[in-house]
């Protein structure tokens, strides 16, 4: 079975391609372009396309793609917010994804995000290329014994909440259901975490019930000097509501892997300059906001782990079987 992989970075050709002889029935094509409605309708002789989370897996793309004589989507990420199932069934098109990875990869960036602004890193590395060895600016607090938050404590979340935890840190944490594999963890509701955390980690997925669920009203809730910290999905906060906390000093820092606006633009130019939207470029100017580029996931670990299910879902299509990993 061909396979069309739209969006194909070269650490993306690299990982697959090293799989590629234990799948000899699959034939994989590269293509750096995005799936888009337009590029969707480049598509000839093939029954799989695999996309990202940048993709656009809308109606019209799925469509398109029907068109062309695609059965099957392969998502090669645990998101999904941006295909429509519902569309994608009734074209019989099967999706499947890339479900829990590598958790530690993006608990671990989130971490990472919350370290370097807690204690200034992204300030100190150009003050002491600068020459100055100042510590003015740069005081942090102590993570041992304060409270972690944690919306959302599936896979990603569990992950999170025992780095937290082995910080010596208090964890709590806010889901519709609860994660028995976290005994330390006390569960709360949503406005019990917002008013204790010294530090809130979102971990939850994008969707109608959790989209804007960070806005001027859960802000106010918030703890001042909370840090807050997001690697789930942009639409989980409310960006000009963020903007407005962070204006009136609600925040000690604010690190951010995904943004409101990162949609398309900003993975399509990758490679390239990344463009700058207005309010991520108002979200820069912050001093204590630091921002990265959708890059939770980026290990070598966890590409590795998406090339091989990624495949393996393939085969289990190819197979007609199960994997587990189907959405519709
Ligand atoms: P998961 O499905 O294992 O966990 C999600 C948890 O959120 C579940 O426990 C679920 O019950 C909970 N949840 C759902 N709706 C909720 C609500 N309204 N309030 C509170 N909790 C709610 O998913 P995961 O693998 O842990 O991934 C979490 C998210 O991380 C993904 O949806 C994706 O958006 C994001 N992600 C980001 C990166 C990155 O590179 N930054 C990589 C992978 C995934």
């Amino acid at each position: 079975m061909r396979i069309v992989f739209f969006a194909s970075k070269p650490y993306d050709k690299e990982s697959f391609s090293k799989l590629k002889d234990a799948y000899p029935q699959l034939d994989l094509e590269f293509w750096e372009t995005e799936l888009s409605p337009k590029t969707a309708a480049y598509v000839t002789d093939t029954e799989a396309v695999c996309a990202f989370v940048s993709s656009d897996v809308g109606e019209n793309v799925l469509q398109t793609l029907q068109d062309r004589g695609v059965r099957l989507v392969l998502m090669r990420c645990a998101g999904f917010n941006n295909v429509d199932l519902d569309a994608a069934t009734r074209l019989g098109i099967q999706v499947m994804r890339v479900p829990g990875y590598s958790p530690e990869a993006v608990a671990e960036h989130a971490m990472a995000l919350a370290m370097a602004v807690n204690r200034h890193l992204h300030k100190a590395y150009v003050k002491v290329r600068e020459n100055n060895f100042s510590l003015q600016g740069l005081q942090g607090v102590n993570f041992y014994g304060k409270t972690a938050g944690i919306i959302g404590t599936g896979k990603i979340g569990a992950a999170m909440a025992r780095i937290c935890h082995g910080f010596g840190m208090r964890v709590i944490g806010y889901d519709r259901y609860q994660n028995p594999e976290l005994p330390f963890l006390e569960y709360v509701d949503l406005d019990a975490l917002l008013a204790t955390s010294d530090l809130i980690s979102l971990h939850c997925p994008l969707t109608e019930g959790t989209h804007h669920m960070i806005n001027l009203q859960t802000i106010g809730k918030m703890k001042n000097g909370v840090i807050l910290i997001n690697t789930s999905r942009g639409g989980l906060i409310k960006t000009d509501d963020l903007i407005a906390g962070i204006r009136e000093n609600k925040f000690f820092g604010v690190g951010l892997d995904v943004y409101e606006e990162e949609a398309q633009n900003v993975f399509e130019n990758r490679e390239n300059d990344i463009l700058m939207h207005s309010t991520t470029a108002r979200l820069l100017s912050f001093p204590n906001v630091i921002v990265t580029s959708h890059q939770g996931f980026f290990t070598e670990e966890a590409l590795s782990a998406i090339s091989r299910t990624t495949l393996d879902n393939a085969m289990a299509f190819l197979e007609g079987r199960a994997a587990g990993t189907e959405l519709n």
